[in-house]
């Protein structure tokens, strides 16, 4: 299917940050060298939609990597008032963009209605005040559920980041975090699990044996339980683990659960735990256990169902053992499967 939107990034590394948290290198994940002006945030754009596809049908510019209400209010109207010209233009629907949750006031939400701002993210990362602290956060998860109320009262859409696996974090902590951000009432969260870049405090500690990155099997299966979560409450996560990095860049992750696909492998244990719940489901109702059974996946979702280089097959086939599993693909458009059990 051709892609009806496009967003166009523009970074604006650590500008507004009062400090850098431990686990933070915006020059490192996006690859930005020098602080963007108007004409860099004009140029961006113009080449941006220069390449647009015929498919898009809506544009917008995202300032990312910083905390943008942070910055000297100067510097912000440049930034948003060159963004702004395109949506005067009618080149692009509007601006969204991100920032730390105790930045967030009613002077600064103004000022961002002014230019078309119409969706904010703040990095909240995680509502744990102890991982708050141990991340050198510098704000309270009280921060950011006032900062999301403000937010929603002044009527921008709302998205929350949050990071499991940081210091402090634990399974529990990430899924109580995932609950208070959706108590929120967010439009949409991005996850974005910790991973341990170069030149930052998280790489210090790291080497100093004092901090431990999540398995990549643990970022799956926390992501999973966090997404699980969302979908409960009918709330979208449109990202889920880094933007995959260019090959230079892929030296500045020391450790951590970074993978290129990380969204789609998520999205595959999730479709991998639908079959595994109905199928147990299954054998557990059957008075007597089948020898065989057949899995109708739906080919439309099959890269899902199937699993990268299909694990999800060989961890059922593991799992359900002895009983024999096969797959068929059907043209389907419901996303369950269909189970037919060989008795
Ligand atoms: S996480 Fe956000 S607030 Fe912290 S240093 Fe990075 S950009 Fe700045």
């Amino acid at each position: 299917m051709s892609k009806t939107h496009m967003t166009i990034p523009i970074f604006v590394p650590h500008l507004g940050c009062p400090h850098r948290c431990v686990f933070c290198n915006q020059w490192e994940t996006s690859a930005v060298r020098t602080p963007p002006d108007a004409s860099f945030v004009r140029e961006k754009i113009r080449a941006h939609l220069e390449t647009k596809a015929a498919s898009i049908e809506s544009v917008e510019a995202a300032f990312f990597g910083g905390s943008f209400t942070a910055i000297d209010e100067a510097l912000q109207r440049e930034l948003l008032g060159a963004a702004h010209g395109f949506i005067r233009d009618g080149l692009i629907r509007g601006i969204r963009l991100s920032t730390r949750p105790d930045c967030v006031n009613t002077a600064r939400l103004e000022l961002l209605h002014e230019y078309g701002v119409h969706t904010i993210e703040i990095g909240a990362q995680s509502f744990s005040d102890v991982v708050l602290a141990a991340s050198g956060r510098g704000h309270s998860a009280a921060d950011s559920i006032d900062a999301a109320a403000r937010i929603r009262q002044a009527g921008f859409s709302l998205v929350i980041q949050l990071m499991p696996g940081l210091p402090g974090d634990g399974p529990l902590e990430s899924l109580r975090s995932a609950r208070t951000a959706a108590d929120c009432a967010p439009d949409a969260v991005r996850i974005y699990p910790a991973v341990v870049l170069e030149h930052t405090r998280l790489a210090d500690l790291y080497r100093e044996g004092r901090y431990e990155p999540l398995s990549l099997e643990d970022a799956l299966e926390r992501s999973a339980d966090m997404r699980e979560l969302f979908a409960e409450k009918n709330i979208p996560v449109i990202r889920t683990g880094l933007h995959p990095l260019a090959p230079g860049e892929t030296a500045g992750v020391l450790a951590g659960p970074y993978h290129p696909a990380f969204g789609f492998l998520v999205k595959a244990r999730l479709k991998r735990r639908i079959i595994e719940r109905e199928l147990a489901g299954v054998l557990e109702r059957s008075a007597s256990p089948p020898s065989a059974v057949r899995l109708q996946i739906p080919l439309r979702e099959k890269e899902e169902y199937l699993g990268h280089r299909g694990e999800n097959m060989e961890h059922l086939k593991a799992r359900f053992a002895p009983v024999h599993i096969t797959r068929i693909l059907v043209d389907s458009d419901r996303p369950e499967i269909i189970i037919e059990t060989a008795l």
